[in-house]
């Protein structure tokens, strides 16, 4: 496959509507517009034209736009021929520019080549996935500012900083006399922890930036018979997981995807974790734990009634991950309340447990009663309000970037404490450095491009 070729796509959805757009793109396109249109039209004016077929005969008349090289989306000519939007009428168009010459174009490679051709960055291009397949106003509003190129200026002062700091090693190294004493000097540490504080808060717009993308993976977690999966099927608002009242039902992990105001929700239910003997339940809570250790958050369900003190999760806090943070839901507080449990003695009994203080929520998966606050509680979880400024998007793949960033700057600040190893500090910071231009596309392998254009739609 080369850029030479010139691809032609319908740019509009398949389906009938008013107006249905074929683009085309490439070195073809002049000469393709003038056997189609009878005449190339002039540069990015709306020209009316017949669009005609081998015969001369219109196959159909509207509007046609050419950009010419480099002005354009691609960067490339590209032609737009708008018409009436039926799919034959489209079809037909695109079989004529494809007799003369073009190729069908492959999912993304449009925006592939406006990345090929310097029009924007790979973490830009994404975006623009990100935005035609928003599913909230806040995924949009995300979206937009990472096309608009906040995200991939934010990495790109984050990549500046750590090039500072890698010519000031490398200063060092190049006067070795004096390189213990510049290596041992304390402004190298403050501009390490200075790079440190921004990787940091660069990567928690990343983490909020996806989870607006991918949603968020919440993890339903507690003792048998807690009422996890009556939990998930009132957030599902379907009978998505066996409710039974027989301990150990779920042994596998039963996912399901909800939508809190158009914001992605993965809940998985997990298999009680209790020392079970049975093979086929303990399978059961070792892939438990092991999407536990992969969750944004996990929802631990006490039985408000039977556990009132949530020794349940005081047992289990040890085996739970330091880093993925914890909401204790007291379920069945429909019985709470008839047993004569207040909610503020529940509240007294919970805040003694021995641990950092988990949020804790109310709530009864029969009644429905606090599933609201619940909702609201993800919703807030998944950074709606609280990142300044407005978050960005971003995905796994940019997380794992500046996670690897992020390794390196230790590793290199670690080198300069206990070994005063210039070099090593400078390789460091060059490989963190390289992590970082993986966002932006700067140093990508084609493997990878070709899979993340392969996610987008035909014809973008
Ligand atoms: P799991 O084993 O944790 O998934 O628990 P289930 O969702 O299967 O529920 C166990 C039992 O508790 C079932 O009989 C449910 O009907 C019941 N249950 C679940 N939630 C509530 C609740 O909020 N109130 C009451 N009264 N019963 C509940």
């Amino acid at each position: 496959m080369t850029r030479t070729e010139t691809i032609v796509a319908a740019a509009t959805p398949p389906g009938r509507g008013g107006i249905g757009i074929v683009r085309l793109s490439g070195p073809k396109v002049p000469e393709i517009a003038a056997v189609m249109l009878g005449e190339v039209p002039s540069p990015r004016h709306a020209t009316f034209a017949r669009f005609l077929d081998a015969r001369k005969e219109p196959i159909d008349a509207g509007l046609a736009l050419f950009f010419p090289a480099p002005a354009s989306y691609t960067g490339e000519h590209v032609l737009e021929l708008h018409g009436h939007g039926g799919p034959l009428v489209i079809e037909a168009l695109v079989a004529r520019v494809l007799e003369l010459g073009a190729r069908r174009a492959q999912a993304g490679e449009f925006t592939q080549r406006a990345f090929l051709n310097d029009k924007l960055d790979l973490a830009q291009a994404e975006a623009i996935a990100d935005l035609i397949d928003a599913g909230s106003r806040e995924a949009v509003r995300a979206a937009m500012r990472s096309l608009q190129g906040e995200f991939s200026t934010m990495v790109r002062g984050l990549t500046e900083a750590i090039i500072d700091l890698r010519t000031y090693v490398e200063a060092a190294i190049d006067f070795p006399e004096e390189e213990i004493d510049f290596l041992a000097d304390r402004e190298l540490g403050e501009r390490f922890q200075a790079v440190r504080e921004h990787l940091k808060g660069v990567l928690e717009s990343a983490r909020q930036g996806r989870l607006l993308h991918d949603g968020m993976t919440v993890v339903i977690a507690g003792r048998p018979n807690a009422g996890k999966s009556s939990l998930l099927n009132r957030l599902a608002g379907y009978d998505a997981a066996i409710v039974t009242p027989i301990p150990g039902t779920t042994r596998d992990v039963v996912r399901e995807r909800i939508a809190i105001d158009g914001m992605p929700l993965h809940v998985l239910d997990t298999a009680g974790l209790r020392h079970a003997g049975d093979p086929v339940e303990e399978e059961g809570m070792r892939r438990a734990r092991a999407e536990i250790e992969r969750a944004d958050r996990v929802l631990f369900v006490i039985d408000a009634v039977e556990d009132p003190a949530a020794g349940a999760y005081r047992e289990e806090h040890a085996r739970l991950p330091a880093d993925v943070p914890v909401t204790l839901v007291l379920n069945k507080c429909d019985l709470a309340r008839s047993l004569e449990k207040s909610p503020a003695a529940i509240f007294q009994t919970v805040a003694s447990l021995p641990c950092a203080e988990p949020p804790r929520l109310h709530v009864s998966a029969l009644t429905g009663a606090g599933i609201d606050v619940l909702r609201m509680h993800l919703k807030g979880c998944m950074g709606f309000q609280t990142v300044e400024g407005g978050a960005i998007s971003a995905r796994l793949r940019h997380l794992e970037s500046l996670g690897r960033a992020r390794g390196h700057v230790e590793e290199a600040q670690r080198q300069l404490t206990e070994r005063r190893a210039g070099e090593l500090v400078a390789e460091e910071l060059r490989a963190a450095q390289t992590a970082l231009n993986e966002i932006t596309g700067e140093f990508t392998s084609d493997d990878l491009l070709g899979r993340i254009f392969a996610g987008f739609c035909i014809g973008k």
